[in-house]
């Protein structure tokens, strides 16, 4: 054992000669006295399993603070040993990262769409707090997996799935792919071990071939780097099974197609040597074109910089080389694990400071970063600080903004789960309703028929919009009674405002279609949404309202209508005219002359612009035969003879008679009998004898012009005696 923990410590060393390695031994006597007698399913010691993590994390160059948890990782876990008393030992930090690793170990896994497995990668960047936990739990899964032969078939597979979709993309978003590339391989064997093994067998086929190839280049690559003066090292690229089987698999292409199976690296020590190193090997090989790749002019997003390029080799085989420095190599092969290998002063603040951006990228970062003490602040994860992650107890992830509470949660899973919600737990206990919700809880919602449902304090607790929006939505519902009569009441008296009859809301024609238009599906929806304040339906009441009074214009009908329908009991008294307009006392009232009408005539008024109401003979033909506009006929006012009319009114006669002598005197002589006044007269004869006369007489109402009409006609010779319109 203790051999174990010297190794373990002369790697931490080399790595960061500076490193204090007390709390590493302390923890590796801790760890080792806690997990005495235990064993894994392999029946190795379990002690065995934490060294390995922290050598791991060793290899990577990842900081004591961190070594020292991976030795510790189980033991809150699996041993009496507990948060405070690690704190208490070692500090915050390490109990931290203890605490965080231990977290994420409880976060359930159930293999879902890809939205759940999405949200299950979030959940764990923003449950670790400190990227370093996620580096120590992928180290964790790593040995986990190196390990997994002794497993139950089933586990390994459960294992390995779990790995392939949540732990092996984490890794390579935080850029660290040599664990990438292992946790994919050791997956793909326990998934797919056919596949896995049908490539190892076709690579191994050619496999002292291939390494003869690959060492001639290696061997005439170093020895034109050596004329060149150029300090390199040059070696054959590990294979990634994964890549392969994805390429073969998946992409359908022979073993033969894929360039990247010959691979060779060169590692060097300045950028410019990169460049150097690239012209150099085009000069030697053909390159395939379209196969350069320049990632140190233009890095991965996960700030992976190299020169790719593919070229023809001896043969005519072609392969892949990678050019790249080794702070390079070592972001490429650990990502963000590779920042503690330089963190101390070993480079210049040039190089700091690319390494900030990168952080600063990666976890999204806006503040501005100037010591180490802000750098390591900078690792606390706060990427998705604006979202939390909690699970249904089916273990389905849901992802919330962050301050949410178990309304929003139960809104989220559905309307009705909200709606009837009773109480909530949290982790098993309850919570009360503004309960924020943290990353990893595990929320149930108790729900009961006899709830009577949300209230407006549920809207102030909410955060989430959704939540308001169905609360809102139901609280509509819910006062629905209320607001039907409240509805109801507006929309009447608003009718009658406008004169509108209340028999309109029955038609179909009129109010279904509206309806239908602005989305009601009957009339209390209307009522009930005007009864909340809804504009919606303000706008339909706007609306039904102008078209009625469209519809009531264009549907008078001045021909049929009988002056009594007509008579309605009116404050408004006769002026000067005789003519009574219906609601308006004083107003101008111009008889027209287009049909002279007189009382007894039926009548309409028409409102001018400007020249107050003409009067015109229902039977007029400016009124009968004109198109008005439903704008215009709007216009058409009630008229009505005052009952006792004092002017006098024109008409016009026109007399056919037999042409004879003393006709015109005769006329005359009634009128003047009549006590009518003549007004003008006008006669001719026609060519068969016939006389016309017209005459423009002044008559107190249509009783009198019948009375002349009457006499007249009993003139002797008179053959007719008409009204003239005009
Ligand atoms: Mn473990």
């Amino acid at each position: 054992m203790d051999h174990a923990l010297d190794k373990l410590l002369s790697k931490i060393k080399s790595q960061n000669p500076n490193s204090d390695l007390d709390p590493v031994k302390k923890a590796f006597a801790l760890a080792n006295a806690k997990h005495e007698g235990q064993f894994r399913v392999s029946g190795e010691p379990f002690i065995m399993h934490p060294l390995a993590v922290a050598n791991i994390l060793a290899d990577m160059g990842l900081d004591t603070h961190s070594i020292t948890a991976a030795l510790l990782h189980d033991v809150v876990e699996d041993t009496d040993t507990s948060e405070d008393d690690i704190a208490r030992e070692f500090g915050d930090t390490v109990a931290l990262l203890v605490s965080g690793v231990t977290k994420l170990g409880k976060i359930p896994y159930t293999s879902n769409e890809d939205q759940q497995i999405e949200n299950l990668r979030k959940m764990f960047l923003a449950m670790a707090k400190d990227v370093r936990v996620i580096v120590i739990k992928l180290a964790d899964r790593l040995h986990n997996l190196r390990t997994l032969g002794s497993m139950p078939e089933e586990k390994q597979r459960s294992k390995a799935r779990e790995t392939l979709e949540v732990f092996a993309p984490l890794a390579h978003r935080l850029g660290m792919s040599k664990v990438k590339m292992e946790l994919e391989d050791l997956s793909l064997k326990y998934i797919d071990p056919i596949g896995y093994y049908e490539i190892v067998d076709k690579i191994s086929q050619k496999q002292s071939e291939r390494e003869e190839y690959i060492s001639g280049i290696i061997s005439l690559l170093q020895s034109k780097l050596e004329r060149l003066d150029i300090e390199s090292h040059v070696e054959g690229r590990a294979k990634h099974f994964y890549s392969i089987y994805r390429k073969m698999f998946m992409q359908n292409k022979t073993i033969d197609e894929i360039y990247d199976l010959f691979a060779v690296r060169v590692i060097v020590n300045t950028d410019a040597d990169c460049y150097a190193v690239l012209g150099m090997v085009h000069e030697l090989f053909k390159p395939i074109p379209g196969r350069f790749k320049d990632y140190i002019a233009m890095p991965k997003p996960n700030m992976y910089q190299s020169l790719h390029s593919t070229v023809i080799g001896p043969n005519g085989v072609p392969f892949e080389i990678q050019i790249r420095t080794w702070s390079m190599h070592h972001t490429a092969e650990n990502g963000i694990a590779a920042h503690w290998k330089y963190k101390e002063g070993k480079i210049g603040k040039t190089d700091i400071d690319s390494k900030l951006e990168w952080i600063k990228q990666l976890l999204d970062i806006q503040k501005d970063l100037t010591n180490a003490e802000d750098f390591m602040q900078t690792l606390k994860i706060d990427m998705f600080s604006d979202e939390v992650f909690v699970f249904t107890p089916k273990g389905d992830v849901v992802s919330l903004p962050a301050g949410a509470t178990p309304i929003d949660f139960a809104y989220a899973i559905h309307s009705a789960v909200g709606n009837k919600m009773q109480g909530a737990k949290v982790n098993g206990k309850i919570v009360t309703l503004d309960y924020n919700l943290q990353n990893g809880d595990i929320v149930e919602i108790h729900t009961s028929n006899s709830v009577h449902g949300p209230n407006l304090d549920w809207l102030k607790i909410a955060k989430t919009s959704q939540a308001r929006n169905k609360i809102n939505q139901w609280l509509k519902k819910e006062n629905r009674t209320e607001n039907i009569a409240k509805g109801k009441e507006y929309f009447e008296k608003e009718l009658k405002k406008s004169l509108i009859p209340v028999s309109y809301m029955n038609s179909e024609e009129f109010f279904n279609k509206l309806l239908t238009k602005f989305g009601f599906c009957q009339i209390d929806d209307v009522y009930a949404t005007l009864g909340y304040g809804g504009s919606n339906a303000t706008r339909l009441l706007t609306k039904f309202k102008e078209l009625c009074k469209i519809d009531m214009a264009s549907k008078v009908d001045i021909k049929d209508i009988a002056p009594e329908q007509f008579l309605v009991k009116t404050t408004s008294k006769a002026n000067n005219s005789g003519v009574i307009v219906e609601g308006i006392d004083n107003c101008l009232v111009r008889i027209s002359h287009c049909c002279n009408p007189v009382p007894g005539d039926k009548i309409i008024g028409y409102v001018t612009r400007g020249r107050g109401v003409a009067v015109h003979r229902r039977d007029c033909i400016n009124i009968t035969n004109a198109n008005f506009s439903p704008e215009e006929q709007l216009r058409f006012i009630k008229v009505y003879w005052a009952d006792e009319v004092e002017s006098n009114f024109q008409a016009l006669l026109c007399i056919t008679a037999t042409d004879r002598h003393s006709l015109l005197v005769d006329i005359t002589t009634i009128t003047a009998e009549l006590k009518i006044p003549l007004k003008g007269l006008n006669a001719r004869t026609t060519k068969n004898n016939l006389a016309i006369v017209e005459i423009s007489i002044e008559i107190k109402n249509t009783e009198h012009l019948d009375t002349a009409i009457k006499k007249l006609k009993n003139v002797s010779g008179v053959i007719s005696v008409v009204r003239r319109r005009q």
